[in-house]
Formats: structure tokens, sequence, C-alpha cells
């Protein structure tokens, strides 16, 4: 049979090459460190964590991201597992001792019998063989470039520009409404698509104001060239003055406020439906780097968000990362090279978990692949599929940007609505669900998920 080869060794790539291994793949991990370094990573072990030391939340049952822990312990995860062996107390939340962590990853990936580790860089997308490339949020320049040359440079980005993004279900409308600007938009659902938000003269000041005395982070050196084109933050966009955005993103132009129609609001912020389920919308024009705590109250001051809840606050980072809702299928694999795969944060996943969790998928479905065996579909409602879902096919291709799992993602639940049972009950539903799809999942795979 075919070797795998997989291309970076953190978190995805791991994984990915854990999983494969223990269906009885060989594998090859090919990763460039410590021969070629990057801004963020400080060793040449494997699994490193470049920079918090959390995984986030560890409740399985009331939050998204543990429930992503949960599967990956199910599915034997290495990662989750070995997170698990160096926890360190940090209440319900996951944190991790990050230098044994990343020294039994890497103890373990070479001590498997059926995985050998390179270390060397690939710069070029391989044309032959199964292949997964997992390189992150820092690929290097010759692969990015590569990438690019085969994807189209409209469809890798090397910046992410997150704006935030609001349950939809948290927003006010008796203060918002829909519309989009001069009602553009030919069906039905293309009018649903925007959300607006109006601001009279005297919030819009106030707003100036806070955007401007918020605590805002800064970049890592090496990490700026390039930032500018086009994605500025709004704080800096107000720096440059305060009507600045009342001509940029929050002009109030084209738009009638139905609860109040004989008043023109003095700027509108405008928000995007940013998933095929509704359940979420973006803010558009938002990204900032403001830090998260000045965030939430900053955009809580706008008209129909003093509510909101976020499924994601806003960030610009260096990160390289596909257009994958156009660029990948279901299987994660590219549609014009199939024998290529991508796995981690460069399809448009942020984080550890949701890194490790799509490397755990990419492992399982290329080795299933290179056996000859039959795997079922990711199913949508656990939390690995409810993401793949989201990156290769539900979210907007237009406007994608990164994410983390979030319940937003997950299929609403039939006969609950919005806050019509209480968000615990809500909650728990939805893991209920994911955990007995996922077991069903799993059974499916004559697989070895425990661990030798
Ligand atoms: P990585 O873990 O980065 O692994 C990719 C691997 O590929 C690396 O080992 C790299 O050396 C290797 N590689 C790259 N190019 C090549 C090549 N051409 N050939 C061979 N090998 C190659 N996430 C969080 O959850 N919490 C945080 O606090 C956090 N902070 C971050 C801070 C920074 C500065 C950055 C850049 C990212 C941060 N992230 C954070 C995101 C984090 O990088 C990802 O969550 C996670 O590490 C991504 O996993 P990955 O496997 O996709 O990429």
């Amino acid at each position: 049979t075919d070797k795998l080869h997989i291309v970076g060794g953190g978190m995805a790539g791991s994984e990915a090459a854990w999983q494969a291994a223990n269906m009885g793949v060989s594998v090859v991990i090919h990763e460039m460190r410590p021969k070629v370094e990057t801004f963020a990573h400080k060793t040449g072990k494997l699994g490193e964590m470049v920079c918090s030391n959390s995984f986030r939340s560890d409740d399985h049952e009331q939050n998204a991201v543990g429930l992503l822990h949960w599967e990956m312990k199910e599915a034997g995860g290495l990662v989750i597992s070995t997170a698990y062996r160096h926890r360190l107390p940090a209440g319900g939340a996951l944190a991790v001792d990050r230098e044994p962590f990343s020294e039994e990853i890497t103890a373990q990936l070479n001590a498997h019998p059926n995985i050998e580790v390179s270390y060397e860089e690939i710069s070029e997308l391989p044309q032959d063989g199964q292949w997964i490339m997992a390189t992150g949020p820092l690929t290097s320049d010759g692969l990015g470039q590569a990438i690019a040359r085969a994807t189209g440079t409209e469809s890798l980005a090397f910046f992410d520009a997150i704006a935030p993004i609001v349950y939809a279900d948290t927003i006010d409308m008796s203060k918002a409404w829909m519309q989009s600007r001069y009602d553009k938009g030919e069906t039905e659902e293309e009018q649903r698509a925007y959300l607006n938000c109006p601001m009279d003269k005297e919030t819009y000041e106030a707003f100036i104001d806070a955007l401007l005395a918020a605590d805002k982070t800064e970049f890592h050196e090496g990490e700026t060239a390039g930032y500018f084109d086009g994605c500025l933050p709004i704080e800096v966009m107000a720096e440059r003055g305060r009507e600045t955005l009342r001509h940029g993103p929050m002009k109030p132009v084209g738009l009638t406020n139905p609860h109040e129609p004989d008043v023109k609001p003095w700027a509108v912020v405008q928000l995007r439906r940013d998933n095929a389920l509704g359940t979420l919308f973006n803010i558009v024009g938002f990204q900032t780097k403001m830090k998260y705590g000045a965030q939430k109250e900053v955009l809580r001051m706008i008209p129909g968000l003093e509510n909101a809840s976020f499924a994601r606050l806003g960030g610009i980072h260096r990160n390289t990362f596909l257009n994958s809702p156009t660029l990948l299928d279901e299987r994660m694999r590219l549609r014009t090279q199939p024998n290529i795969r991508f796995a981690g944060q460069i399809t448009g996943v942020e984080g550890y978990v949701e890194s490790a969790a799509m490397g755990l998928l990419a492992g399982r479905m290329a080795a299933a692949e290179i056996l000859g065996q039959e795997l079922p579909s990711v199913p949508q409602d656990s939390a690995h599929g409810a993401l793949v879902h989201h990156i290769t096919g539900g979210a907007e291709a237009k406007t994608f940007q990164p994410m983390n799992v979030n319940f937003g993602l997950f299929r609403p639940l039939e006969g609950v609505k919005g806050g019509r049972r209480g968000r615990r009950d809500r909650y728990k539903a939805y893991t209920d669900r994911a955990k007995e799809a996922w077991q069903g999942w799993l059974g499916t795979q004559t697989i070895a998920t425990a661990a030798e």
C-alpha cells in the first residue's frame, strides 16, 4: 500500500499521523523545524504550542470546544490524551504544561512502528502519492507560494481579518432590522443576508471615543508585512478621522429603519449572515486588534447588540489559510488534485484544538482511502462534523475567515427555537446529540482507537 506523507508536525500533522498509523498505514512526517524556523515556534519538537498553554474549556456538556475534547478522546486522539496527562490546574479549562506535552508527542510519534519523521522543508505541492498538508498558520514561504500557484492567489490568504461574529438569537430585533443596502438581491434569501443596527449622532461619537481609548494588541515582530492592504482595523480607521467609519463600513445610505422610518440614522453597523444556517452574523468591516475584554464592551455599545453573545471576537493575525469552501471537497481533498488533503489551521479553522481535530479527520480519511476502506461521511451533528462541514461547504466562500468551533455551527435542534428552552438545556441537547452521532461514526470503523 501507499505511504501517507504528512507535511508539518504541529497540532494537526501529529494527530493525523497518529490516527493513520494506528489504522496500519505507514506514515512519513516531514517537519521543517528545527532547520527552518518560524517567528512563533521556539523548539524543534512536534506538537509545539506556540502561544497560550490553554486548550480552553473542558466542559463537554455545555461548551463546543469541550465537546471536541471529548470526541477526540473517544477517537483515541494523541493530542488530547497527552494534554490530559500534562494538565495544569486551571478551573474548568484544560491548561497544559507545554514542554512535557510536546516532548511526549515527539517521543510517541518517533516510537510508533508505523511512523518515520523526516526533518526537512517541503516547498512544492507533490504531484503523486497521498499527502496531507498540515503546515499551519506559518506555512513556509516557498510552500505558500507553491500552494498559491496551484489554487490561485485569491484563494490563499496570508493574513486573517476576522470581524466579530454574533449569535443571531442574541441580537435585539426591536432595534435592528434585516435589509440589504438599496434592497439589492433578487431572492428573499439574498435580502435576508444583512442585518442593520442604527446609530444616532450621540451614540456614534461615544462609540468613536470608546474605540480610540480601547486596549489593543500589538503585532509580533515579523508579523506585519502586507497587512495594510484593504483590511484596516476599525480603530485605525477611527484614528484617521472621526468621520472615516461613517463614510466607510458604517455608512448610513441605502437603508430605512422600519422601527423609525422618519429618522435618518447617523451611522449604521451592518451584519452579514455568516453561515447557511443563519445562526451566525459577522459585523461587516469590523476587523480589529482590540483586546477581547475591551472589544466586547465597545461592541455592546451598538444599538441592538447590548446583550450580544459572540461566537468569536475579531482579530488580525499572520495566518496562511485556504478558501476551503471553494477549494476542498467534504473529505478535505483539494478538488483539483485529490491526492492532496489539507488539515489544521491552514484549512481555516482556528486554535490548537480545532487544528488537531481536523488532523484527526484528515488522518482517518487518508488512511481509509489508502486501505480501500469505506468511510461514511463525518456526521454533521458531531463537533468534528459541524466544523468540517462549515469549512468545506457551510461557510460563505466570499467572506470566508478562520473559525473556532461553536454551537452556532450546529444544525438547530428540531422543535427548539432560539431562546425558547434555556441555554443550558439547549447546549446539553446539542452535546448529547453530538456524542451519539460521533460514537455511531466511530463504530463504523475497524480501527484500533486505543493507543498501544
Ligand atoms: P502548527 O501547529 O503551526 O504546525 C505546522 C507545522 O508545519 C509546524 O511545525 C511548522 O514548522 C511546519 N511547517 C510549516 N511549513 C512547512 C514546510 N514547508 N515543510 C515542512 N514543515 C512545515 N491557537 C490557540 O489555540 N491558542 C493560542 O494562544 C494561539 N496563539 C497563536 C499565536 C501565534 C503567533 C500563531 C501564529 C498562532 C497561534 N494560534 C493559537 C494558532 C495556532 O497556531 C494553531 O492553533 C495551531 O498550532 C495550528 O495547528 P497546525 O497543526 O495547523 O499548525
